[in-house]
């Protein structure tokens, strides 16, 4: 079944069944069928469709932002930027697809080849509800310029944003039958990656979701990309400016009522500056993540998109203490909504639960490290590696940190956030392959080398 319950208030809304096996069949049937004439048409026809859905984001943002306050109880505005970004994103592909996808000659041993660029057939999207409409477009958009057709099967807490984002494409001129949004149930994917007429699979989403999807698709021989969870560091080395680096840093974890996968949910700060740091960080969460309605505007800590993900995250802060941590602020859970005070913690000690696991929630944890190798060592100790950043003032220094952290992206004196242009992905547990960017038109590709 998918549900919507308001997070703020913990009241079911609504009840959408699943589809049946036959509407599920139906649905592979129609991406299947769609295929030969999608990929026959020109890049600029496709990129021309494309654009024009970035239009129709546009135009209905206010709508998909309220759509997502009552699913996942995102703020409205924080709503409105993610908008922001999906229409980046279709107008990134829309723009460089042609070129991206121009034939590349190749001088070869004794002649010429040429490679090309063509797509590979059906394809199941699996997403997240963090954000509903990004990881969708980062997924779509590429794959819709390359000729690829989409069924998509979006997390079952957010039955309206999927519905939403299929009408915008279908108003937008891409075929009905080239992209299908299916109320499937996990249940049914392995069933869809055995059908011979799905060639590949991209899931946004756990760890677990992701080792279940890569199994099934790994035995049936479809291509996968896995853009799954993290547990970024943040380093600080040193600054400027104490004030802008603790509101900086706590907005970053923040974002997203602390529910994005390549938020810092670790970070460490060197000797010197830790007590001074953690005092300032402890204080700003407390006093300035006041909890509120995520339909207003002026609201600064949202709900977490659900009851039990808030239960989840309110018993992985009280594992932590009973482990030894310390709690310098927040950690209570707020009811009737999925409510959680901002939280810090410190002491978090290798060997504990919360020293390994991802938090997905509005908790922020600080390492105190000895030094530049210290703190490398620390934001390296972990089973993830989807991003991570370094802040400081000097530059050579910054660089240096960077190229030493394992990890897919690193940003420089910024959070980790996310751009059209810039490839997005981790390496180790948080995943395999790259969206966005050039790199993310190339994960379903088919790159044929015709020797001349
Ligand atoms: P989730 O529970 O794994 O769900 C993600 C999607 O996978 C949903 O559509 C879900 O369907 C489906 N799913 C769950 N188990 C499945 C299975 N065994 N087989 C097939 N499909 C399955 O993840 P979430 O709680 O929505 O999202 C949070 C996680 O996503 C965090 O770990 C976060 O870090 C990660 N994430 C990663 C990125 C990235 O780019 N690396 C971006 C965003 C989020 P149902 O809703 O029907 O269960």
């Amino acid at each position: 079944m998918y549900t919507v319950t308001d997070p703020a208030t913990g009241v079911l809304v609504e009840e959408v069944p699943n589809s049946t096996e036959a509407e599920v069949q139906t649905a592979i049937g129609r991406v299947h069928a769609a295929y030969p004439a999608w990929r026959a048409r020109t890049v600029g026809e496709r990129a021309a469709i494309v654009d024009r859905a970035a239009d129709l984001f546009e135009e209905r943002a206010d709508e998909l932002a309220a759509i997502m306050t009552r699913e996942m109880g995102k703020r409205v505005n924080e709503g409105l930027g993610e908008v922001g970004i999906v229409v980046d994103i279709f107008r990134y592909y829309a723009e460089h697809g042609p070129t991206l996808l121009a034939d590349e000659a190749l001088d070869v041993k004794g002649g010429q080849a040429v490679i090309t660029k063509g797509p590979l057939g059906p394809l199941l999207g699996i997403m997240p509800w963090n954000f509903p409409c990004y990881q969708v477009a980062r997924f779509v958009a590429p794959n819709l310029v390359l000729g690829n057709t989409i069924l998509l099967k979006h997390a079952s807490i957010c039955p309206h944003s999927a519905q939403a984002i299929e009408d915008i494409l279908h108003d937008a001129g891409v075929p009905e039958d080239v992209y299908v949004n299916t109320f499937a149930s996990s249940r049914q994917i392995p069933g869809i990656l055995a059908d011979d007429r799905i060639v590949g699979v991209s899931l946004t989403g756990s760890e677990q979701a992701g080792i279940s999807v890569a199994a099934e698709a790994g035995k049936n021989l479809k291509k996968t990309v896995l853009e799954l969870g993290g547990s970024d560091p943040l380093i600080i080395l040193d600054t400027a400016d104490m004030d802008e680096t603790v509101n900086a840093t706590a907005t970053a974890r923040m974002r997203n009522c602390g529910q994005s996968c390549n938020a810092p949910k670790r970070i460490i700060v060197l000797a010197d500056l830790y007590d001074e740091y953690v005092d300032r960080l402890s204080k700003r969460v407390a006093e300035y993540y006041v909890p509120g309605d995520p339909a207003d505007p002026d609201t600064r800590l949202p709900p977490l998109a659900s009851i039990a993900a808030a239960d989840e995250v309110a018993a992985q802060v009280a594992k932590a203490v009973e482990q030894g941590a310390t709690l310098k602020a927040g950690g209570r859970r707020i009811g009737p909504g999925a409510y959680l005070e901002a939280t810090v913690l410190t002491d978090v000690r290798p060997g504990t639960d919360a020293y390994y696991e991802e938090i997905f929630g509005p908790v922020a944890i600080v390492f105190r490290a000895t030094d530049e190798d210290d703190a490398i060592r620390i934001a390296n100790d972990t089973p993830f590696g989807l991003g991570a950043s370094v802040w400081g003032t000097d530059p050579a220094r910054l660089r240096r940190v960077a190229d030493r952290i394992d990890a897919g992206m690193v940003y420089v004196n910024r959070a980790g956030g996310s751009q059209a242009d810039l490839p997005f992905g981790g390496i180790k547990r948080s995943g395999i392959g790259r969206e966005l960017g050039p790199a993310g038109i190339e994960e379903f590709m088919n790159h044929k080398s015709i020797r001349l």
